[in-house]
């Protein structure tokens, strides 16, 4: 029977600990011992895996390459109806989308869950949280849906889904689209379709892409840092439709003769990059170079394609977004 929920716990303020300071050890409690402390009635069995004890500022790209290889792993057992992965709420949509750009698990639910508030304080949406992504995963709505994250009784798309509030128990939204779906309660609702991108089978490590944010007459020397220190490739947060300044035109220019693939996405909140400006550091003047536009993805989404589609040795272009 097709039931059973596999817990694995990454760490996180879902899972901390106080310290003797009053601040918070995100990630001290196991996977087990979280959810002892939490005493969370599920549908039906669930497992426990302990993968990291870590805050997610300290998660790794190799970590997200072995979360997904264990991923791969349990799926392939009939008895696994879903995976919950628990982590840090910093980095959560990034390992969020990482599984679902590189996973295609079509029997298989995988949602991603954490909470804003430690587990000991009043109020904690830890318990809630875990409870709520235990049941997603535990729905044959969720299979096959790629990542989903579950956050406040909400559900979310990976590819869209942001952390929206440093503190807030309503951290997580998807600007511009809303939630794919809602718990509510005992209920589980997915209402809308998931659109994503083919799945990219990244490589055995993931290389170094750097974001390079975009601002008002902001030096192109990071640009030029990055490419001197050895980035792959480079993901531009670019203003507004994709813009850069004009001082950074030339050397994007140098980056993209020198083979650095760079990838354009906009620092807005919501909207996809598009040419539709035509000035000395225009979005058409940087694709006319060779740059490539991530569409709706932002710079941390984009960030990780890329980085999947360089480890795997694809060509990049404008297919690896679309
Ligand atoms: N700083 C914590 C972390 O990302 C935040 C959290 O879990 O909410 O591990």
């Amino acid at each position: 029977m097709k039931n059973t929920v596999i817990l694995i716990s990454l760490g996180g303020t879902i899972a901390s600990l106080p310290s003797s300071s009053g601040r918070a050890i995100a990630g001290a409690l196991s996977g087990k011992e979280l959810m002892e402390k939490l005493q969370i009635e599920s549908d039906g069995p669930v497992e426990v895996i302990t993968l990291f004890r870590k805050p997610s500022n300290a998660i790794t790209t190799a970590d997200l390459l072995q979360l997904r290889t264990l991923c791969i792993g349990l799926s392939q057992r009939e008895d696994v109806a879903g995976l919950v992965v628990s982590q840090g709420t910093d980095t959560l949509e990034d390992t969020a989308y990482f599984l679902d750009t590189s996973l295609a698990l079509p029997d298989t639910a995988v949602v991603v869950t954490g909470a804003q508030r430690v587990p000991y304080a009043p109020g904690s949406d830890a318990g809630p949280n875990l409870r709520d992504a235990l049941k997603v995963a535990g729905s044959p709505q969720a299979r096959g849906a790629g990542a989903l994250v579950v956050f406040n009784e909400e559900i979310h798309a990976a590819n869209s889904v942001r952390k929206l509030s440093s503190y807030q128990l309503n951290g997580f939204g998807s600007p511009g689209i809303g939630p794919m779906g809602f718990v509510d309660g005992g209920e589980v609702r997915l209402c809308k379709q998931l659109q994503r991108s083919n799945i990219i089978v990244p490589g055995e490590q993931l290389p170094r892409v750097d974001i390079l944010p975009v601002a008002v007459d902001a030096s192109p020397a990071l640009l030029e840092a990055a490419v001197a220190s050895g980035a792959k490739g480079l993901v531009i947060d670019a203003i507004g439709r994709g813009h850069i300044p004009p001082s950074w035109v030339e050397p994007l220019r140098s980056a993209l003769n020198a083979g650095v693939p760079v990838v354009v996405t906009s620092s807005t909140h919501w909207g996809r990059v598009e040419e539709v400006y035509e000035y000395s550091g225009s979005l058409a003047e940087q694709v006319s170079m060779g740059a490539v536009k991530a569409n709706h993805l932002n710079a941390r989404k984009a960030r990780l394609r890329l980085m999947c589609a360089l480890s795997c040795k694809m060509p990049i272009d404008q297919s690896t977004f679309s």
